[in-house]
């Protein structure tokens, strides 16, 4: 495994960083744990890598009276699991970030890293021409699938990595988007709208756009919130599946799942509905776990996730019952 020769450019502005990455060949650069063992692997070869991390901004965390919070792209994922204000608001978040792989991983790694990071697929890594290599057919679908998707559009089977994305779906969080446009604001769901599709990664950030902050709204903040996440290991490894959960302060109820498609997976509205209402005892909660991953297709070597999911499911909806 070797690198090839690439530039090196340290992006001293949101606007200097837009100009940097306007060319197809270049790519934003946070921790490197993930873009650089992907240019090992020859899976990508920019030419440019643009280092976010000394933009002005990028490392701060912003927390706003009413609630709401800004991360910068550049902060860590070892700042997001130790902060006092991100534990004390936003405690999902924090347990997913203290989640991720292991202490030097957490120190390198940064959230926009985080959120834009490949997946794991072995296909896929392996270089194999699946989907996501440029080919016309997801070779998971039908071969070693022990770690694949459960909900897909057909596509790719590969499954989200991240953790801390997971808690920021159950939180309703967005993204700010930077490009040499300006910014725009993109909730999650469009983000990664039509993730399998897209060969050169899973986002919908177009050239020369990067993540330059992570937007929590007010409503994130506070509630009964949780992470807990099923691994095959017991350290250093990916989940399986993972879920997070916010009861609100306003009473509704949010339920993620990962592990299990390749953007986490938003619990149907009517199951959190029904956890808002409460009063569930072990039949419905039995019940509603079940509807909850009712649309799921598993694969031959994947149903276990499904009885991960529903068992992770059944110890949140307890949880969260707000007459429990
Ligand atoms: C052994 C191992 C175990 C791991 N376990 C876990 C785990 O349990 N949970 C988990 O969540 N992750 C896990 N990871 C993944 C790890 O967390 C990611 O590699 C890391 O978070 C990526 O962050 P980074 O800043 O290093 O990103 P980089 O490697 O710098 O970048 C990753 C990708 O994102 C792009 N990028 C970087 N910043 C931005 C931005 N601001 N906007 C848009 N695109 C950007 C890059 O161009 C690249 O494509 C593991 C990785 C390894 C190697």
């Amino acid at each position: 495994m070797t690198l090839h020769p690439f530039t090196y450019h340290r992006a001293e502005s949101l606007a200097d960083a837009a100009r940097a990455l306007g060319t197809p060949e270049a790519a934003p650069l946070g921790g490197g744990t993930d873009l650089l063992v992907a240019m090992k692997e020859s899976l990508v070869r920019p030419e440019t890598l643009v280092d976010l991390r000394r933009v002005p901004g990028a490392g701060d965390i912003t927390l706003h009276p009413d609630g709401s919070a800004r991360i910068g792209c550049a902060v860590r994922l070892a700042t997001l699991a130790t902060h006092e204000g991100i534990a004390e608001r936003y405690a999902a978040l924090a347990q997913a970030a203290a989640a991720v792989g292991t202490p030097q991983l957490r120190t390198m790694g940064t959230i926009g890293g985080n959120l834009a990071q490949r997946p794991r697929c072995w296909y896929f890594r392996g270089g194999l021409p699946c989907f996501k290599n440029g080919g016309s057919d997801c070779l998971a679908e039908r071969g070693e699938n022990q770690y694949h998707a459960l909900f897909t559009d057909g596509t790719c089977h590969a499954v989200h990595p991240s953790d801390p994305l997971v808690a920021l779906t159950a939180l309703e969080a967005s993204v700010e988007v930077t490009g040499t446009a300006g910014t725009r604001t993109l909730e999650l769901a469009a983000l990664f709208d039509g993730a399998g599709r897209n060969a050169r990664g899973e986002t919908t950030l177009a050239t020369g756009e990067f993540i330059s902050a992570v937007l929590l709204p007010a409503s994130a903040a506070g509630g009964d919130q949780f992470y807990e996440k099923l691994m095959q290991r017991g350290a250093w490894d990916f989940a399986t599946v993972s879920l997070a959960a916010h009861r609100r302060v306003d009473g509704g109820v949010r339920i993620a799942l990962g592990g299990v498609s390749l953007t986490p997976y938003r619990v149907n509205s009517s199951v959190e509905e029904d956890v808002a209402t409460g009063g569930l005892d072990d039949d419905s909660i039995d019940a509603l776990a079940e509807r909850a991953m009712y649309d799921a297709h598993p694969l031959e070597h994947n149903g276990y996730k499904v009885w991960q999911a529903q068992a992770l499911l059944r110890r949140a909806l307890r949880r969260l019952d707000p007459r429990a």
